[in-house]
């Protein structure tokens, strides 16, 4: 190299600001300080020229004598070492070392080249930090976290998966994920495995409905919920399964199915009953009825007046039973109505007060109806609902004060909201969940006649078409609520 060459080039080191590089004799005291070197470490040439190197740039962690140098030197590359800045505060760096030429005793100098790595530290910490953030999040989940290769064997498993599937981690990494499937399914899940790693989407539920099946250690077969999702790591597809063991939701939702479909088979049962029993009742009990009455009206006065009062009861006590039985006929049927149609109950209400015009006028009272829509529903039993609600607001008016009764409907999303309103005696607040309840009346026959079974006909009218009943009253009177699924269009 000419000399203009070497001038040229140790100028440029000199001027060199983001690399530190400095010459080390073999007494290991700093023989060359550039300017990369002082904005660094702070520290000036002035200050640093003529002093061991291990004082000047040896952070209290890192040392760098000569048998670092020695060593860096013969690693080749460069290493990552904390240094010295003035003041005390240190930084990272990253420092490569080459050995100069020896000198006339044989022994070599070094030259050492820094440069400041603190932000590329920082980042790593950082990384790290999140790193074992998110590995005590997957190991700590409740739910089992497992990943799996491009070969399908297990490459993670989680705490949770441990817990669920009841293996030691070391017993099943690097095994296949058919290990922890029930046999019948081993290969159909392999293959959709591989369909999933095929296709362009990332992640999706797993199974049928969302659901699958696990084997435990011991061999026992476990409903779960499973998700997969894929990651492109390289040139590598990772598959990572959550899952969750539902074994408890299973049996609960078994239980379920199971004590409703026995309340089923009881309702049904009970409601045969009562139906084969009122309809059977029927046939002796009108011969009763007709050899009663004709015993009445053949032998009224012939025999004592106790006899007279004996036939009259037994009379009326058979009238009443033929009128539960009928009632009771009747609430057993409103489980078999008819098909839903289209039904207005403007017109109900409408027909309904003309068949109610012998009450209304005898009490004097006063009836309307506003905004009532067309429903989805059994014409039948809607018409006998609201003729049970309205006949009620006839019946239970205040004395000497005539009856009112006022029937409207508002809007109420998917239900139409009906409201029977009277202004009559009330119903107490105890009492009114009961009086939904077949043959519950509140007052004697004297006071207001009536079997008792309006309203729960109401009801199972109501229910059969989706909707609900219930009463709201005061002393001002009594609004019964029911709602009515919206008529449905069909398309
Ligand atoms: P019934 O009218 O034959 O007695 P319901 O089942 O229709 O049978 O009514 C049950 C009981 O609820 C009635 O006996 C009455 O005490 C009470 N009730 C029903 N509707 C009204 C009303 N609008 N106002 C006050 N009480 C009522």
């Amino acid at each position: 190299m000419t000399d203009v060459a070497t001038r040229t080039l140790l100028a440029g080191i000199e001027a060199v600001e983001c690399y530190g590089i400095v010459a080390v004799g073999p007494d290991d005291t700093i023989a060359t300080w550039n300017r990369g070197a002082a904005s660094l470490t702070g520290i000036s040439a002035a200050d640093a020229l003529g002093r061991p190197v291990s004082n000047v740039l040896s952070d209290g962690s890192d040392v760098l004598n000569r048998q670092t140098l020695e060593r860096i030197a013969d690693r080749g590359g460069e290493v990552e070492l904390w240094l010295r800045r003035m003041e005390g505060s240190r930084f990272y760096a990253r420092v490569a070392v080459v050995r100069t030429p020896p000198e006339a005793n044989g022994e070599c100098g070094h030259t050492l080249y820094f440069r400041d790595a603190t932000s590329l530290w920082m980042t790593r910490e950082e990384l790290q930090r999140s790193k074992s953030m998110f590995e005590s999040i997957l190991a700590t989940a409740t739910d089992a976290v497992i990943c799996v290769d491009d070969s399908q064997r297990i490459i993670f498993f989680n705490e949770g998966a441990e817990r669920i599937f009841r293996y030691e981690p070391e017993e099943v990494l690097g095994q296949p994920l058919d290990l922890l499937i029930p046999d019948r399914f081993a290969s159909a899940h392999r293959r959709k495995v591989s369909e999933f790693g095929e296709s362009p989407v990332v992640a999706r539920q797993m199974g049928e409905r969302g659901e699958i099946a696990g084997k435990r250690r011991c061999g026992e077969i476990f409903p779960a919920e499973a998700s997969i999702s894929k990651l492109n790591v390289g040139d590598r597809t990772i598959y990572t399964a959550v899952l969750r063991d539902i074994t408890d939701r299973h049996e609960a939702q078994e239980e379920l199915a199971r004590q409703a479909e026995e309340l089923a088979r009881s309702n049904a049962e009970l409601e045969q009953f009562a139906y084969v029993a009122s309809h059977d009742l029927q046939e002796p009990l009108r011969m009763v009825a007709s050899y009663t009455q004709l015993l009445a009206r053949r032998y009224r006065g012939q025999l004592d007046a106790d006899a007279d009062e004996f036939i009259e009861f037994a009379v009326d006590g058979v009238r009443r039973m033929q009128s539960l039985i009928n009632d009771l006929l009747a609430y057993s049927r409103v489980g078999r109505g008819t098909e839903l149609t289209s039904v207005s109950t403007a017109a109900i209400v409408g027909s309904t007060l003309t068949a109610l015009a012998h009450a209304i006028t005898e009490t004097d009272a006063k009836v309307t109806f506003q905004d009532l829509p067309t429903v989805h529903g059994d014409e039948t039993q809607l018409r006998q609902l609201f003729q049970n609600l309205i006949q009620n607001g006839l019946k239970f008016h205040k004395p000497g004060v005539p009856p009112k009764v006022h029937i409207d409907a508002v809007d109420s999303g998917d239900f139409w909201h009906f409201r029977v309103a009277d202004e009559g005696i009330g119903i107490a607040p105890e009492f009114r969940e009961r009086i939904f309840v077949i043959f519950q009346r509140l007052h004697s026959r004297a006071e207001y006649p009536g079997t008792g079974i309006g309203l729960a006909i109401c009801r199972k009218i109501v229910e059969r078409h989706g909707g609900r009943i219930w009463v709201e009253s005061d002393d001002n009177g009594t609004i019964f609520h029911f709602t009515l699924p919206k008529e449905t269009v069909k398309t």
